[in-house]
Formats: structure tokens, C-alpha cells, sequence
């Protein structure tokens, strides 16, 4: 199972026209974006810790990073505040299959989810954009079930989650434009 919120960037692009170029991110590069893959871990049990410190190194503070612990699942959520409180969730698992060091599958999708954050850490936006890095997906979506399952808002109810198979292939992005990526449903 992968969620990486291939729609949702387009959803961005819709709805912060020409804001990218007016407060780009940081610098992106294909040797930045080669070192945060450097960062993936084999264990899963060290890929939590190892998600905190990408987003870190992208620029996140400590007091912007949350972990959201359910019963048997731990998130990792970066939120950063819109002008109002209508939210888009953009989400990427962080656990691994049994084989392999989870690379592809899906720290891809981890490294995406934190550039994205650090491109739009800094950028006005109307919406609240929540970031979030889920637990045990690969155990049957427990991380985002348990992230739902504890949004009790109503105006949740046109929560559309579109979850994407990511192919690993980052075409480009430079500090004035935005992530583009290839995908194919799952
Ligand atoms: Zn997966």
C-alpha cells in the first residue's frame, strides 16, 4: 500500500497560483533530494525516528513535529497553518515490508511528504496543510484507519483519500517550481 498524494500536488498547484515562485522552499537538487534517500533505514522499528529527522533537516522544529500514538500505531504529523482551518491531509506511509530496506517503498513517498513541507513550510496559504507520515500501512492501513477514525469533525465528511502507487522517480524540482512526479494507481 503506498499514499503518496500525487492528486494533492495538483490540488496545490490549483489553488496557490504563483505563490511558488513569489517563496520558493529551500533549494531542491537531485544531490539533496539523493541524500534525504540516503537517510531510509532498514529497521522498522528506526524508521519513525529516522522520519523525524528528515523532516528536521528540512526544517521542521521540534515543536512542529507531532507524533499521534494509537493503540498499536505511531504517526508522524507536521502541520503548518493556513489562513483558515479547512485542512488537506497529505500523507505518505513510513514502514517497510519484511524484504529490503524499504527504499523505494516507500521512502520516496517519505522524502516527497517532507520537501513538500519545507516548499510550503514559509508559503501563505488558505488552507491548513497537514503532513503526515503513517505507521503499519503495510499492516492493512492502521496508521491512516487510526488517523480517521480520530477525526470526529463533521466537515470531515467529504474526506476523500487518493492513494497512489509511486514509481520512485523524481522528474524535477528547482527552488522556484514545484515537485513533479510519476505515478499509476496501485
Ligand atoms: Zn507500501
Amino acid at each position: 500500500m503506498k499514499i503518496v498524494a500525487i492528486i494533492i500536488i495538483v490540488i496545490f498547484l490549483g489553488f496557490v497560483p504563483g505563490s511558488i515562485a513569489q517563496t520558493p522552499g529551500p533549494p531542491v537538487t537531485e544531490e539533496s533530494i539523493r541524500a534525504d534517500m540516503q537517510l531510509h533505514v532498514c529497521k522498522n522499528d528506526d524508521r519513525l525516528e529516522a522520519v523525524k529527522n528528515l523532516f528536521k533537516k528540512l526544517g521542521a522544529a521540534d515543536s512542529e513535529i507531532t507524533i499521534e500514538k494509537f493503540d498499536s500505531v505511531q504517526n508522524v504529523v507536521v502541520s503548518k497553518k493556513g489562513k483558515t482551518d479547512a485542512t488537506i491531509i497529505v500523507g505518505a506511509h513510513y514502514d517497510k515490508v519484511a524484504d529490503g530496506c524499504g527504499a523505494i517503498d516507500n521512502w520516496t513517498g517519505v522524502v516527497i511528504l517532507a520537501n513538500l513541507f519545507a516548499s510550503f513550510r514559509n508559503m501563505p496559504t488558505d488552507k491548513t496543510l497537514v503532513f503526515v507520515a503513517f505507521g503499519k500501512e503495510e499492516k492493512g492501513l492502521v496508521g491512516s484507519n487510526a488517523m480517521a477514525k480520530s477525526i470526529s469533525n463533521p466537515a470531515t465528511s467529504s474526506f476523500s483519500p487518493s492513494h497512489r502507487q509511486i514509481t520512485g522517480t523524481w522528474v524535477s524540482r528547482s527552488s522556484d517550481k514545484c515537485a513533479g512526479v510519476t505515478a499509476q494507481p496501485r
